[in-house]
């Protein structure tokens, strides 16, 4: 890691060192990192020729295909803005993301321009469209196609150069969209430092349980990783593609998440890492024809972005072998600032682990400034390289968030005396009970318990004279039963009184999620209504 690059262009540079092994792959197309770097080479050179330069926006709107990485770094390493927009997003959404961020040229795949076209007229700003997987490129549209060809074609690229804008490491990278989980997305506005500082951190992530304990650590070889979670979000672009552009792993794409069909690939193409979310590795873990494939080559399963139950860390090593990894990060923290894995993780389960050693951590009061002693729950605040700028075009928010080098996170968390960090709710979901403060992820924790349970959420109902009151929405496993009386005494024998869910109701179907496996607790409490 001596010689981390200093910017995205430094590290397609370096990505090609990885030659033929293969950078990603979506059913037939397989792509190698040589063919990726023509690629990305081909595409920035076009994108240049369009007038795209330093600090313009350039939008993409894509699923996970290996044109969303080629041009991701075609952007960035030009010294443009890459605007990832959320490709779960409707029409109007995506319109937003547009206009929000000022985008002159968006590269979408074909189903994400059918939803933006009617929108086309309201974005004056926007002067270029190429189109990515179009039979023909639609009206007022390139076909990406006929710049650079199709992913089984980059091979034989010419071998040009990436263009050679002056670049620095603290030039503006990326606007990355927060998950909209509490309120409108926002976008947070990154830099090149913030992104490559997560090369370090992920490999440093990896090692820490080790050298932790004065063992070596595992070399840092090529892996194959399922990346079932979007590009789009930090954790997916941040977290795993900056570390397989260093490190040359084999990213494989999905077209759309199945768990049948993730097992099959893990057993074909002999995954080693997968994840993402918890919620993830929970469909893997209770699918009922997981015996039916070889997952034997499975060595980690990672998450991070969402509360996850401690009985998951065991359950992940008793049943796949593999070693569970967790970690704590956001949008505006660019992924990665907690990581715990191996032994620690296994001892702890119900930590995000302690800081990267180039972040900061600090539990503060409500009044923002004094700092709590180990052990007391209170607002998370980070500080460290990757933090990012502030919200692109929001500058109350951002002030509000982004203090004197420091991020409030909006998190409540506590720390232990070495460091590790234990999250216990978002600031705006902790239900206040008379003055008892009930934080979520405790009683969420004690349902995960429940052998019945697999997916369980906590939420606040209205009542005049208490304020609040706790209240839980369930979905059992296949075939399980359980009664509300039977987990609530189940709650009541594990937690205090206040804390047992005064309703529980069954929900047929797992909970509603985000892109990024996050439970929308605000349609939970419409259900409720
Ligand atoms: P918005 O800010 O738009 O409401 P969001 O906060 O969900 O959406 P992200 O930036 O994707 O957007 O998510 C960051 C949040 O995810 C954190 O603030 C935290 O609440 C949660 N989170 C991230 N990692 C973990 C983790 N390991 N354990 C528990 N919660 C986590
Ligand atoms: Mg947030």
């Amino acid at each position: 890691w001596k010689n981390a690059p200093p910017n995205l262009r430094a590290l397609v540079e370096l990505s090609r060192a990885h030659g033929d092994r293969l950078a990603t792959i979506l059913e037939e197309d397989r792509v190698s990192f040589e063919a990726q770097y023509r690629a990305i080479a081909a595409l920035a050179r076009a994108l240049e020729a369009r007038g795209i330069g330093k600090g313009d926006r350039v939008a993409t709107a894509m699923r996970n295909l290996p044109e969303w990485v080629v041009s991701f770094f075609a952007i960035t390493s030009l010294g443009a803005i890459a605007v990832p927009l959320n490709a779960w997003w409707t029409g109007p959404e995506l319109e937003y993301g547009l206009k929000d961020s000022g985008a002159t040229l968006l590269i979408a795949d074909a189903p994400r321009w059918e939803r933006i076209a009617p929108f086309r007229g309201a974005l004056p700003d926007l002067e270029t469209v190429i189109v990515a997987r179009a039979d023909s490129a639609p009206e007022g549209t390139e076909a990406l196609e006929a710049i650079i060809g199709t992913p089984n074609d980059w091979t034989s690229l010419p071998d040009d150069s990436l263009p050679a804008v002056p670049l620095d490491t603290d030039d503006d990278a990326t606007i990355f969209y927060t998950s909209g989980t509490t309120g409108a997305p926002k976008g947070a506005l990154g830099t090149h430092r913030n992104l490559v500082t997560n090369i370090l951190s992920g490999g440093y992530n990896a090692a820490r349980s080790f050298l932790r304990r004065g063992e070596a650590p595992p070399a840092p070889e090529p892996k194959v990783f399922l990346t079932v979670i979007p590009l789009f979000h930090v954790t997916a672009c941040s977290a795993t593609l900056m570390g397989a552009m260093a490190t040359g792993h084999t990213l494989i794409f999905m077209r759309k998440w199945d768990a049948v069909e993730a097992m099959g690939i893990i057993e074909r193409e002999r995954v080693n890492i997968t994840g993402g979310v918890p919620t993830i590795a929970w469909q893997l873990l209770e699918h009922p024809d997981r015996a039916k494939f070889d997952l034997s080559s499975l060595e980690a399963i990672a998450y991070g972005g969402a509360p996850s139950a401690p009985e998951l860390v065991r359950r992940i090593r008793e049943e796949f072998g593999a070693l569970p990894g967790n970690g704590w990060g956001m949008t505006e923290t660019m992924a990665t600032v907690t990581g715990i894995s191996a032994e620690d993780y296994l001892h702890r389960p119900d930590s995000a682990g302690p800081a990267v050693p180039v972040a900061d951590l600090e539990i503060r009061a409500d009044d923002g400034v004094t700092v709590l002693p180990v052990g007391t729950v209170g607002e998370l605040w980070s500080r460290g390289p990757m933090i990012v700028r502030g919200y692109w075009n929001k500058p109350e928010a951002t002030a509000q968030t982004f203090i004197d080098g420091w991020v409030r996170t909006g998190d409540l968390a506590r720390l232990d005396d070495e460091g590790f960090l234990f999250i216990v709710d978002r600031a705006k979901d902790v239900i206040i009970r008379g003055g008892e403060n009930i934080y979520s992820a405790e009683v969420e924790n004690v349902l995960y318990a429940h052998p019945a349970v697999t997916d369980a959420a906590l939420i606040g109902l209205p009542h005049k004279t208490l304020g609040e009151e706790p209240a839980a929405v369930v979905h059992l496993a296949p075939g399980e039963r359980a009664t509300e009386a039977e987990l609530q005494d189940w709650v009541r024998a594990r937690l205090a009184p206040f804390k047992v869910p005064v309703r529980i109701a069954f929900v047929p179907e797992t909970l509603p999620r985000n892109a990024n496996g996050k439970i929308l607790k605000r349609e939970l409490k419409a259900l409720f209504a």
